[in-house]
């Protein structure tokens, strides 16, 4: 970044990013030409860019904006099982705005506190608003969650409610009429989703498959049993629903909680002999989690309302379709 009102790329970094490494593998964190790191396993690592006018309106909350960029990461983490530990930032800004990076910075890293990753480098440029996140996280040897080992019989399960960030998106755009005591709660939902990291890590020794819930119930689901061969069959009456949803029902139906996305929940299937030890560890899951429905060999999603077959409207978000 070109030096702006005094405050040049390295003094951007030193005032808004640079922080002592919490975890004892960083060797060499930001500053230096590279991170390195002491890490003997496995790691996962993905990466996902929030632009602004496309993830994220011009003039949404800087603090918002930088929760929710490395959230959408942490959560692809926590698809896959793993302890997020270090993150990258990426970050294209029009102007080296003070008290736009204050914010952000803090968005940032509360998020990052709260799940214990470091931030280990990255780049600043100046050109539209735009946020890239690497993130990377630990496995056990030999471990890890993918959308593929699902088989016939297995019970499918979700995380936490299903519907709310698209609540908070309808509501933000005067298109849904929220009643006033869930406006906060479903705008939070939408604008900071919680990676469901600790829950991805208990489910590795059960689940046979996992992803995370970022276009909607009906695409995830849908690439989970592709990837695996198999198909679904759900149940909506089972689907877990806040009850700020259930305020809003008559007016989105199911296809809100079905085909928006942005809930960041967690999908897998489950074999029914880890049943019982799942569910002996999962009543600690503070989001709740609930058996919506189960595996089976025939390929696509079936959903069902009171045994009726059922067709979700929008089949998730695609940007390109
Ligand atoms: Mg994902």
């Amino acid at each position: 970044m070109k030096p702006d009102r005094g405050m040049d790329e390295f003094g951007l970094i030193d005032r808004f990013f640079r922080r002592p490494p919490r975890n004892p593998q960083v060797a060499v964190s930001i500053g230096d030409d590279a991170a390195v790191l002491d890490v003997g396993g496995r790691l996962a690592i993905t990466t996902d860019t929030l632009l602004a006018g496309v993830h994220f309106a011009n003039g949404a909350r800087a603090f918002d904006v930088g929760y929710k960029a490395l959230a959408v990461n942490l959560s692809d983490l926590a698809a896959m099982g793993a302890r997020p530990r270090f993150f990258l930032l990426n970050l294209s800004v029009p102007a080296a705005t003070e008290t736009w990076l204050a914010d952000f910075s803090a968005g940032l890293f509360a998020l990052a506190d709260a799940q214990g990753v470091d931030l280990i480098g990255g780049d600043t440029v100046r050109g539209p608003l735009g946020v890239t996140i690497t993130a990377l996280g630990e496995l056990p040897p030999g471990a890890g969650l993918t959308r593929a080992g699902a088989r016939p019989g297995d019970r499918i399960y979700v995380t936490g409610r299903l519907g709310c960030a698209a609540l908070g998106f309808y509501y933000r755009q005067g298109r849904l009429d929220v009643p006033p005591m869930f406006r906060d709660g479903v705008l939070a939902r939408l604008d900071r989703p919680t990676p469901r990291c600790q829950e991805g890590m208990a489910l590795l020794p059960f689940a046979s498959a996992a992803i995370d819930v970022s276009d909607g119930l009906a695409a995830d689901l849908g690439h989970m049993m592709e990837a695996s061969g198999t198909g679904a069959e759900i149940d909506l009456a089972r689907l877990p629903l806040s009850a700020a949803y259930a305020a809003c029902f008559s007016a989105v139906g199911w296809d809100a909680a079905l085909g928006f996305g942005d809930d960041y929940e967690l999908c897998f299937a489950l074999p029914q002999e880890h049943v019982m030890a799942f569910e002996a560890v999962s009543c600690a899951f503070a989001c709740g989690v609930r058996h919506v429905g189960d595996v089976v060999a025939t390929p696509g999603v079936r959903w069902f309302d009171k045994g009726r077959p059922y067709v979700p409207l929008r089949r998730g978000f695609n940007h390109f379709g």
